[in-house]
């Protein structure tokens, strides 16, 4: 094998260092494994796609069940209607013919055959006919997902040096996965620096490196790879020399990061005293323990999406409040703030693929996001805030609002929010319902969003996004995207100036809240709080002791 010292530069998008041996990882329909079988193989090959369809097959009567209960039936046909294609000969019949014939791997004959059947739908001229191909499409995609479940097998990970996966591009439940199935860093060829995947990553405290281009074609399972998050750098096969300077590295992070300790359960104040607290944005129930330890005055952001990534069917009430209890609970007495669902642009959910709740936008991240998506799905909407509403039985919680672009869209959370009290026998307005700022148009109208609102949450990672319209999960555009641009600054103040004069709390639940360069800027404008992963909570606490506090007069 080819041991040659390769090095190369990415965008640093977590923190840590790691040295381990390599593990390639593709995924998705265009880098799916192709494989060439022995003859002993080709049985086995069948009865894994056989037991995908089986699996996929479950799957499917599991929603058609659950759709039932709904009021709109769409979704109901369409699931039989796909039931229908999983069924049908054309597609699983020829494919394992295809894997016996041509001695190919399962994935490569349903992908093989999934073309085929798209290629003669490509040639039907009635339009609605055609249009059809996205349920082959999606039915070929529910199989392939079982297909490749395998991908992320147990075994995987079992070798006693750490693993780093390189793969071309990861979705956020795929990262979760894989972190507990062991893995110690990824590298990914694509992604921006606040893409939802690498925020997923910091917040688990995974090192990780992204839009490191054509390094899969270079490494092989089992390569020594140096990962290093802090500066954006990798080497393959580095010298004893390197591995001996990244090791003591490592140890003098190790040290820092016991120094913070003495920050943890400590106020969030200035050096002359003012608070502004430090909370975190969590995802997963497993960094509760951390945010406790660490004493965060609250959760500023609690990202409910992957609650929803992971499985084929939006979870129903009793699931969601089962887990929002635990967190409230487990956050003993402290807030915790529920964004409500965000699927979409570059936070795509399995059910969204796979059921009735499909949506073909032509640019995800301007289309059917966060409470666009939710006033379009009510059930879905009505069973998130009763899940959260039933919660607040255990501590304090609010309600936070996504993608808000008009005031009409805060006006209808809030009637679901009434109505779902009066049902639960919740006094209205113990929950308080938030709006998030990360549209620029909410900005231009802050002021109206404010009168319907109990508080802002400034969310930068849209925000610099939508206003500098440069994709956050593009590494092409990643220099334009940046905090730095003049309007940001200007959007953000403002945002503030409309909070305050309407007396209502504001903060930041973006990733610049964690960036130190931006701190005393938040404190001299005046923010009730910064929200951020845990891995900079205990960072900015320091920084903020140390800072004077010099309110900004409008
Ligand atoms: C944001 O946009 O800044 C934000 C906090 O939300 P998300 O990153 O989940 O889109
Ligand atoms: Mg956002």
């Amino acid at each position: 094998m080819n041991s040659q010292r390769l090095e190369g530069t990415a965008i640093a998008s977590s923190s840590g260092v790691v040295i381990g041996k390599v593990q390639k990882l593709v995924a998705g329909q265009a880098a799916i494994s192709e494989r060439h079988l022995s003859t002993e193989e080709l049985q086995e090959e069948q009865l894994r796609l056989a037991a995908a369809v089986q699996s996929a097959l479950q799957e499917l009567d599991a929603e058609h069940t659950h759709l039932l209960g709904l009021e709109h039936q769409d979704p109901v046909l369409i699931l039989e209607a796909h039931r229908m294609l999983l069924l049908d000969p054309e597609l699983v019949d020829k494919a394992l013919n295809l894997i016996e014939n041509e001695k190919i791997n399962a994935e490569w004959a349903l992908r093989r055959q999934m073309d085929e059947i798209i290629t003669v739908f490509d040639c039907i001229e009635d339009e609605y006919l055609r249009s059809r191909k996205s349920d082959v499409e999606q039915v070929g995609q529910r199989i392939m997902c079982h297909l490749m479940g395998q991908v992320f097998g147990s075994d995987s990970m079992q070798s006693d040096d750490p693993t780093i996966i390189v793969a071309d591009d990861l979705s956020p439940s795929n990262i979760v996965l894989l972190w507990r199935q062991g893995a110690a860093g990824i590298i990914c060829e694509q992604g921006g620096i606040n893409a939802h995947a690498i925020i997923v990553a910091r917040g688990i405290g995974l090192p990780a490196l992204l839009g490191a281009s054509d390094l899969l074609g270079q490494v092989h399972d089992g390569d020594v790879l140096l990962l290093d998050a802090e500066q954006g750098h990798w080497i393959l096969h580095p010298s004893a020399k390197e591995i001996a300077q990244y090791q003591r590295f490592i140890t003098a992070m190790d040290l820092a990061r016991h120094d913070l300790k003495v920050f943890a359960k400590q106020p969030s104040k200035s050096a002359n005293g003012h608070r502004m607290d430090i909370m975190a944005n969590l995802e997963f129930r497993e960094e509760i323990a951390l945010a406790v330890e660490l004493g965060v005055e609250g959760v500023g952001l609690f990202r409910t999406e992957f609650i929803f990534m992971q499985d084929a069917m939006p979870p129903d009430e009793t699931r969601q409040y089962q887990q929002y209890a635990e967190i409230v609970k487990g956050m003993h007495g402290f807030a915790v703030t529920f964004r409500l669902l965000d699927v979409g642009g570059d936070k795509p959910a399995l059910f969204q693929q796979l059921s009735g709740y499909h949506y073909n936008g032509e640019n995800p991240a301007m289309g059917l996001r966060g409470v666009r998506m939710l006033l379009q799905w009510p059930s879905v909407l009505r069973a998130q805030v009763r899940a959260i509403l039933r919660a607040s039985e255990y501590g304090e919680v609010n309600i936070l609002v996504p993608m808000v672009t008009n005031s009409s869209e805060m006006i209808a959370v809030r009637e679901m929010v009434d109505a779902c009290c009066d049902e639960l026998e919740i006094q209205k307005n113990t929950v308080s319902v938030g709006c998030m700022i990360e549209v620029p148009a909410a900005v231009m109208i802050a002021d109206d969003l404010a009168a319907v609102s109990d508080f802002f949450s400034i969310g930068t990672n849209d925000l610099i996004q939508y206003t500098l319209a440069a994709d956050r999960a593009d590494e092409d555009v990643c220099g334009i995207y940046s905090p730095n641009h003049p309007a940001i600054l200007a959007l953000i103040r403002k945002t503030a100036h409309a909070a305050h004069k309407a007396e209502i709390p504001v903060m930041v639940c973006g990733e610049l809240a964690a960036n130190p360069e931006w701190t005393e800027t938040f404190l001299n404008l005046g923010l009730h709080g910064l929200s951020m992963s845990l891995n900079s909570a205990l960072r900015i606490r320091k920084h903020l002791s140390q800072l004077e506090y010099k309110p900004e007069v409008p």
